[in-house]
C-alpha cells in the first residue's frame, strides 16, 4: 500500500482505538474491540501465519502454589517449579519488567500480522512452573518462543556488571527432538535476537563467561524442555543502576521492545515460512518488503517515540494525550503506532490522568 494511504489508516486506527483502549484503562482489550472495523491489513512482508510464543518470565504471585515443587529440569533430574525473579535497584520488580516489555513486544507483532500466545495472563496471578510454560510453548506449535527476563547480580548496585546475553542450552539433552531444534532454529534465533540487540546499541554482558551475548548452560528448563525454537533473553543486569533505571522505565521498555520485536522479525525472515496460497493465472505476486526493511522503518520511528512517551507521560487529560497521538501519527508506521497505544498503558499504569 501506498505511504499515504498507510498513514491515513493508522491516523483513523489511532482515532477510533486510542480512546478505546485508553478509556478501558487496561491493555487486555481484543484487538476486535479496540480497532475500528476495518483495520489496517497487514502490510506486504509481514508475520501473518506466523505464531509466537511469549513467555514474560515469573509471575506476580506464588498465589498458594508451591514455588520448590520438584519438577523436570530437561536432563533427567529435577529443578524448582519456578523464582520469585529479582528486584531492580529502582525497586521495580523483574516479573513486572519482563511483563510490561512483553506487552509491547506483543503488541508490535500483533501489528504484523503474527498470532502472539503469552505464558501468563496477567502480572498480578500465578503463571506456571518452568515444565509447564515449555509445554505451552510446545502446544501453540510456534515458530519461536521467546522468554524474557532480566538478570541481577547482587542484592545491591552492581557497576561493573552490565549488559545483556541469550542464554542457549548445554547439548545434546535426553530429548533428541529438543537437541534438534535448538542446535539449528534455536542458536539460529537466539544469535538474530543477540543481533538485533547490538543493532539497537544495547552491549553484550560483561560477566558470567557470555561470549558476544551467548551464554550456555545446562540448568534453564524451559529451554531444556522446549520442542520449538526458544531464545532465552536475559535484557540486562537490574543490579546496574543504569540498566535498571532504562529497564524500569517505559521510554527504556519500548527500546528492549524494540529489540525483541526486531530480533523475531530478523529471525522469522529467515526461517520457512508457511506455504503462501497458489496464485490464480494472471495473478501479480505482491511485493515482497524484507525483514530488514520494516526493521529499518521502525528504528527509524522510535526517534519519534521517545520524546512523545516523555510528553505522554507529563499529558494532564486523556484528551491531550489523544492530541499527542494524532499528532505524531503523520510521521509514523502504524505498526508503530499500535506500540504507542501499549506504551501509554504502562506510562499510565492502567490509570487514566485527571
Ligand atoms: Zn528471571
Amino acid at each position: 500500500m501506498s505511504v499515504v494511504s498507510s498513514r491515513r489508516r493508522a491516523l483513523g486506527w489511532v482515532s477510533a482505538g486510542a480512546v478505546g483502549v485508553l478509556a478501558a484503562g487496561t491493555f487486555a482489550v481484543s484487538p476486535a474491540a479496540a480497532e475500528p472495523a476495518t483495520p489496517a491489513a497487514p502490510s506486504s512482508g509481514s508475520l501473518s501465519g506466523r505464531t509466537v510464543f511469549l513467555d514474560p518470565g515469573h509471575q506476580g504471585s506464588a498465589a498458594g502454589h508451591s514455588l520448590t515443587k520438584q519438577v523436570s529440569d530437561g536432563r533427567g533430574g529435577t529443578k524448582d517449579c519456578q523464582t520469585s525473579g529479582a528486584t531492580a535497584v529502582t525497586g521495580k520488580k523483574e516479573h513486572t519488567i519482563n511483563w510490561d516489555v512483553a506487552q509491547l513486544v506483543k503488541a508490535g507483532l500483533e501489528a504484523e500480522g503474527a498470532k502472539v500466545v503469552l505464558s501468563r495472563q496477567d502480572d498480578t496471578g500465578w503463571g506456571g512452573c518452568v515444565d509447564e510454560r515449555a509445554e505451552a510453548a510446545n502446544q501453540s506449535k510456534a515458530d519461536v518462543a521467546v522468554s524474557l527476563h532480566a538478570d541481577s547480580t547482587s542484592g545491591g548496585a552492581d557497576q561493573s556488571k552490565s549488559g545483556f546475553h541469550m542464554i542457549v542450552p548445554t547439548l545434546p539433552v535426553p530429548d533428541a527432538t529438543v537437541t534438534s531444534v535448538q542446535a539449528g532454529k534455536g542458536r539460529a534465533a537466539s544469535e538474530a535476537m543477540r543481533d538485533s540487540f547490538k543493532r539497537a546499541g544495547f552491549k553484550p554482558a560483561n560477566y558470567a563467561g557470555v561470549k558476544d551475548g551467548i551464554q550456555q548452560r545446562p540448568d534453564i528448563a524451559a529451554v531444556n524442555l522446549t520442542r520449538v525454537p526458544a531464545v532465552f533473553v536475559e535484557m540486562g543486569n537490574l543490579s546496574n543502576p543504569t540498566e535498571a533505571k532504562e529497564l524500569s522505565s517505559a521510554k527504556g521498555s519500548a527500546a528492549y521492545a524494540l529489540a525483541v520485536t526486531n530480533g523475531v522479525k530478523s529471525y522469522l525472515s529467515t526461517a520457512p515460512a508457511p506455504a503462501p496460497a497458489p496464485l490464480a493465472p494472471g495473478e501479480v505476486t505482491p511485493d515482497a518488503d524484507t525483514g530488514t526493511d520494516g526493521e529499518i522503518e521502525d528504528l527509524a520511528a522510535l526517534a519519534a517515540v521517545g520524546p512523545l512517551i516523555e510528553q505522554l507521560a507529563g499529558a494532564k487529560s486523556l484528551d491531550e494525550a489523544t492530541t499527542l497521538l494524532l499528532a505524531q501519527g503523520s510521521d509514523v508506521s502504524a505498526q508503530v503506532l499500535k506500540a504507542m497505544l501499549a506504551i501509554v498503558y504502562a506510562v499510565f499504569g492502567g490509570k487514566l490522568p485527571v
